[in-house]
């Protein structure tokens, strides 16, 4: 990645607090580039400097943070440019900290071949932050027959799903487990019983009774992860449940986890902070909660039937939101991603009931999240780790670490400055976000990929 005239450079980034969840570093410190790679890292004054290094002051109070990995992106290309594109989608995860982006294969065509995936890594290369496609489980996302898994695989896919349009069928389901598992990569499954779940289109419960729209139950997600699991009990495969939202799936993913299988979760920033009342224009749960103590004022009235809160899943309860934090804390939960679903201002300016699901996430998460840190429900360190180290981890990734050797991707943020969400200044082209005009405390200043700065804040 890194271009001629800095290959060879040597960099040092000192002075902030260098927080690296990969080796429990968290000090006063500084981190040595060399090329692509990280040569050095630690405490200030632990790390020696050599002669004819580039030196990079940075102020005490920021942050240097191995780059935030996302396993969960929808980049939309190929098919869906007007929605968002890899290049825009990259430039949206640089000003967000994301240096590694997932992207789901619910393309126009599906990536579910060696060309797509070819396509894919063709377009993103170049770009400012390191494209990862995640193939399609089923040809076409169809649910019928199992995809060539193996070339898959072997073109560069670091995961099978099909998100977008869930695994109905058991026994399809099983079969991709049997065989990811000798390939070693994870079945990634957005739970969803959609003879259950049907039409609905906002949580199941008093708000969507009040406002008149579709239910969406819990058990809708509960029901598709319980099966998952025991053909995870039956297969020995790796699985990833994607974007937990109901207390009931931090309970099963706990279980299965206590008896020892290969399970990984995670959880979107979205589920993590807002709940179904945003869609009433009530903004209730820890997002609200946090920001009135951080400000000193209750956060203002939402607008009743905004589309940009329709996701799926959907938007639950504040006592969904408390277990899913406790999930994360307790490490039944060990990712957070951001699902970000860019959609055009006409997929989402219509009737709730029409409008396409999902919110535009690379941007938002840290500012969004951070808000947990500033009221003392989560250490930033573990917020670090969530974003960065565990994801890679979890799959096995080349990323997510300030150790010697690691790639040089690396994002540096203020945790206090305070900044205004306006989707008109995103990079993303998806401008679809419930949090448009909130200030939020804690902003990307640089973002860094393999030992080249691809971001600045100005
Ligand atoms: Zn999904």
């Amino acid at each position: 990645m890194a271009t001629d005239e800095t290959a060879n450079e040597t960099i040092l980034l000192r002075g902030a607090r260098v927080i690296d969840p990969s080796q429990g570093l968290d000090a006063p410190g500084a981190v040595l580039i060399q090329g692509e790679r990280i040569v050095a890292s630690g405490p200030i004054g632990t790390v020696s400097v050599p002669d004819g290094v580039r030196v990079i002051d940075l102020p005490a109070g920021w942050v240097v943070a191995p780059g935030f990995v996302d396993l969960h992106a929808h980049l939309r290309e190929p098919g869906f440019e007007a929605k968002e594109t890899i290049q825009t989608g990259a430039q949206a995860a640089a000003r967000g900290g994301f240096t590694t982006l997932c992207c789901m294969p619910n393309t126009q065509p599906v990536i579910d071949s060696r060309a797509t995936i070819e396509y894919v890594l063709h377009v993103a290369h170049g770009a400012p932050a390191r494209v990862r496609p995640i193939a399609a489980i089923s040809k076409g996302e169809a649910g019928r027959e199992l995809s060539e898994m193996g070339e898959l695989a072997e073109a560069g896919a670091v995961a099978f799903s099909d998100d977008g349009r869930p695994v109905q069928s058991s026994h399809l389901m099983r079969s991709a487990l049997s065989y990811a598992a000798p390939l070693g990569l994870p079945v990634v499954e957005h739970c969803q019983d959609d003879d259950l779940v049907g039409d609905g289109v906002m949580h199941e419960g008093q708000i969507a009774t009040m406002l008149g729209l579709k239910g969406w139950p819990a058990a809708g997600e509960t029901i598709t992860l319980a099966r998952d699991l025991e053909l995870v009990r039956l297969t020995g495969a790796r699985y990833h449940a994607a974007h937990l939202s109901v207390a009931g799936a931090v309970d099963l993913v706990r279980a299965a986890k206590r008896d020892g299988l290969p399970v990984t979760a995670e959880v979107t920033p979205h589920h993590l902070l807002l709940t179904d009342a945003w869609v009433a224009g009530e903004r209730t749960g820890p997002l609200a909660e946090a920001l009135a103590i951080m400000t000193g004022e209750p956060l203002a009235t939402g607008v009743r039937y905004d589309t940009n809160t329709k996701v799926n899943p959907p938007l639950r309860t504040a006592e969904d939101c408390a277990a899913l934090l406790d999930g994360l804390l307790d490490g039944t939960i060990d990712v957070i991603a951001t699902d970000h679903a860019p959609h055009t201002i006409v997929d989402k300016d219509c009737e709730y009931g029409e409008a396409a699901f999902g919110i535009s996430g690379l941007e938002t998460a840290l500012g969004a999240l951070l808000t947990l840190v500033h009221t003392g429900k989560l250490p930033l360190a573990t917020l670090i780790a969530t974003l960065s180290h565990r994801p890679a981890q979890a799959w096995g990734l080349d990323a997510g670490a300030l150790r010697p050797g690691a790639l040089a991707d690396i994002t540096i943020f203020d945790p206090d400055e305070w900044w205004t969400v306006e989707p008109a200044q995103f990079a993303s082209r998806g401008k679809n976000t419930p949090l448009t005009g909130l200030r939020l405390r804690g902003r990307v200043r640089q973002t860094w990929l393999g030992g080249r700065q691809v971001y600045e804040a100005q």
